[in-house]
């Protein structure tokens, strides 16, 4: 390794190879390419190793961050898996969505000078590097505690609290609504930003771990969480934020009008654009507005640019500095051609004889005073009206929890927003021996913070498993 001096220079932060703009958006594979072997230990070399990491600080699951980076240095990437997967289940998955700038790399000693050592690209490189082994590395199961726990939700929340749990000895079933297993990794977030195979790989190493995984049950309708309780020891729920929000104006019920939930299910999990080889369609649409400004809008519009529209708008209501999306996928979603409407707000969607969306009538905004969540506020300009031809509209405005587990399991407190309430240190709901965490708690979040709210209620069911 370098002197510490030599290191302390380095500022070099190294760039990932991705596809280029007009390529890209074109087809459906990855984007990012990730980092070449002597790349990722160049960047791996810039690390400082302090003593005290904030970056460690920074990351909900607690990940040795100095350590694993450590053996990427070293040329030592069994020991670097390792390192990590101590900690974290979805390495490949984090590596790939997490929002490291606002987390581990904001910590980073080398943010100060700009330049941050590339972590989520580092994890990244060591997940994909284990992939191409082969077969992972299973670690030793203790000795069964005779425990069971069911895990409702097999999304990211879920998956972390089953993995803490099975590796203590517990035996685990999850059981997914859906036909597959993943969550939003697998049918919100699209395959050019995090490839399904990626989760499916990661889903198949809980399997190898012995977590049995029941699919195509929802709890609440398939059986109760109290029918449950009389099986099971101790119930997690992490059935997600999956209840799409709309704006409520006139004309959201037309043909060509989608949830930005719907638009995507369509695309991922039910692999729309491999029509007819799959049953569900997805309309070629060629002028395509996308409302929000968060994560889902920029998947939402870089997803109508693939398949084909001519023109994709991003229709926000305050200005780019406060739109919520992580920056570098501001970046990729300008960089493909997508078009952003800032301080614009549509107020009616105007249908043809048909019932399909054709127009949108939009209202220009202005800013105003700081609101509760300390962004401006954005205020109607009177007399602002215009109108946009558009033949699809995706409302990528939000999310709640879907009522139906605290709607069928009496004794489960909800809050304002129809969120499980918990105890934050424990993640206890209010009733006995049901636990709950990721999105139905926090609303919609991250993947990562979802991991952490699994980490802490898989700690506090394991004290309660062992008395
Ligand atoms: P989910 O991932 O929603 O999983 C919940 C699971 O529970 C689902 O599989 C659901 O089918 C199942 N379920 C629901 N009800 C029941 C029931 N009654 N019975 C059985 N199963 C049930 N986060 C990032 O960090 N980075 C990103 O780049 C990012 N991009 C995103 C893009 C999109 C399009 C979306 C929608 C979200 C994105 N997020 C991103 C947010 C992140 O994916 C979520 O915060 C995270 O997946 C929440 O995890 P979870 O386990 O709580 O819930």
């Amino acid at each position: 390794m370098p002197d510490k001096e030599k290191k302390k220079l380095d500022l070099n932060r190294r760039e990932m190879p991705k596809q280029l703009p007009e390529v890209r958006r074109q087809n459906f594979n990855e984007d990012a390419l990730g980092y070449p072997e002597e790349t990722a230990i160049q960047e791996a070399l810039r690390c400082l190793q302090c003593r005290n990491p904030k970056c460690v600080a920074m990351c909900p699951v607690e990940i040795d961050i100095p350590g694993f980076i450590k053996c990427i240095a070293e040329n030592d990437f069994f020991g670097g898996i390792r390192v990590l997967k101590n900690k974290n289940l979805l390495p490949a998955v984090c590596g790939r969505v997490c929002p490291q700038e606002e987390q581990c790399e904001k910590g980073c000693i080398l943010s100060k000078k700009g330049a941050p050592v590339a972590i989520g690209r580092l994890e990244r490189f060591l997940a994909d590097w284990e992939a191409a082994q082969g077969e992972p590395e299973v670690p030793p199961i203790p000795k069964p505690t005779g425990k069971k726990v069911a895990v409702v939700g097999g999304g990211p929340a879920g998956l972390t609290v089953a993995g803490d749990l099975i590796k203590l000895g517990h035996q685990i079933t999850i059981f997914e609504a859906l036909h597959e297993m993943g969550g939003v990794l697998i049918y919100g977030i699209p395959e050019f930003r995090l490839p399904k195979a990626i989760v499916k790989r990661e889903v198949e190493y809980l399997k190898k771990l012995g977590v049995e995984i029941i699919t195509d049950f929802v709890v609440g309708k398939t059986r109760t969480v109290d029918s449950l309780l009389q099986e099971y020891d101790a119930i997690f729920v992490g059935s997600g934020a999956g209840l799409p929000w709309f704006m409520e104006v006139p004309g959201e019920n037309l043909n060509g009008v989608y949830s930005a939930n719907e638009y995507l299910t369509r695309m991922n999990l039910m692999k729309g654009f491999l029509f007819p080889q799959y049953d569900t369609p997805i309309k070629n649409h060629q002028h395509v507005a996308v409302i929000g400004g968060g994560n889902v809008a920029m998947d939402c519009a870089r997803t109508a640019l693939r398949l084909g529209a001519e023109e994709v708008h991003i229709i926000y209501r305050r200005s780019r500095q406060e739109m919520p999306a992580r920056l570098e996928e501001i970046e990729n979603a300008e960089e493909e051609g997508v078009i952003f409407d800032y301080l614009t707000l549509p107020v009616r969607y105007i249908g043809d004889e048909n019932g399909w969306v054709q127009e949108i009538e939009c209202l220009k905004m202005e800013l105003g005073e700081p609101d509760a969540s300390g962004r401006r506020r954005p205020v109607p300009i009177e007399g602002s009206n215009y109108i946009i031809p558009m033949d699809a509209v995706v409302c990528a405005i939000g999310n709640s929890p879907n009522p139906l587990i605290p709607e069928t399991t009496p004794g489960l407190e909800v809050g304002k927003w129809g969120n499980i309430k918990v105890d934050e240190e424990t993640g206890k709901t209010s009733k006995d021996r049901v636990w709950a965490g990721g999105d139905v708690v926090s609303g919609a979040a991250t993947v990562i913070l979802a991991m952490g709210a699994g980490r802490i209620a898989a700690r506090s069911i394991h004290e309660y498993l062992v008395g």
